[in-house]
């Protein structure tokens, strides 16, 4: 089988995170650990966490870094993620959360960052016409919708367009994503873990790049052999 990966993937929202996640998620063998996924299922349960993340997630605000590392660092010490590693979707979002996955990853660390490069004009775009499942979370959008009156495809759940995907929360997004999370950036390639990559074009070809950059990245890790 092929061998685990323990992957973190970064990118405004709207570059494709989520469905490049899914897709190394299944060609490494290992889960898809989405924070925004997992708090929308905090908010949907009513659990305390749930409750006092939801008016910041509607206003496109960040959840503090504690609250939000709690989590991580619970489904990180899982078995399955421990054990073939994890695709890390949507964290860390501050240098504060990158320091503290270090300490929940010690002592394997991360094996690396991938920095999906999209352009601002085409994340808009894309965040506009993006509709979900309530229920899955499955992605569609107003080009490519499901098969029947706006019912997901993969679970029967209803399609709606996601509360922070207005235009104006949208702005704020990307604003506090150049504020916040740009420095990781700096952060990760000041330890020489991150690689960017081209989010443009199909979903294929963005996979393709991102399994060669990590296959190259094995390669140039591996000890020489005489
Ligand atoms: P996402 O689905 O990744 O766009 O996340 C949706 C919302 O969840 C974000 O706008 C934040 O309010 C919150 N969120 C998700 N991940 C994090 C994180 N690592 N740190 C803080 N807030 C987060």
């Amino acid at each position: 089988m092929i061998p685990g990966v323990r992957l973190v993937v970064l990118g405004k929202q709207g570059a494709g995170k989520g469905t490049q996640c899914v897709r190394l998620s299944h060609h490494y063998v290992v889960p898809h650990v989405s924070t925004g996924d997992m708090l929308r299922g905090e908010v949907k349960s009513k659990t305390p966490l749930g409750l006092r993340a939801q008016s910041l997630m509607d206003q496109g605000e960040l959840i503090p870094d504690d609250m939000v590392m709690e989590m991580v660092g619970a489904r990180l010490s899982e078995r399955d993620t421990r054990g073939r590693g994890f695709v890390l979707d949507g964290c860390p979002r501050t240098t504060t959360q990158a320091e503290r996955l270090e300490d929940i990853v010690h002592p394997f660390g991360v094996d690396l960052v991938v920095n999906l490069e999209v352009p601002t004009s085409l994340v808009m775009k894309r965040l506009a016409s993006r509709r979900v499942c309530v229920d899955c979370g499955a992605n569609y959008s107003t080009a490519a919708p499901p098969m029947v009156n706006w019912t997901c495809d993969v679970c029967g759940g209803e399609v709606v367009q996601r509360e922070d995907d207005t235009e104006e929360a949208i702005q704020r997004r990307l604003d506090l994503y150049e504020k916040q999370t740009a420095p990781l950036i700096e952060w990760y390639d000041d330890r020489d873990k991150l690689v960017h990559i081209n989010g443009t074009g199909s979903p294929d070809s963005v996979t393709r790049r991102v399994v060669g950059a990590i296959d190259a990245q094995r390669q140039a890790r591996r000890p020489s052999v005489p």
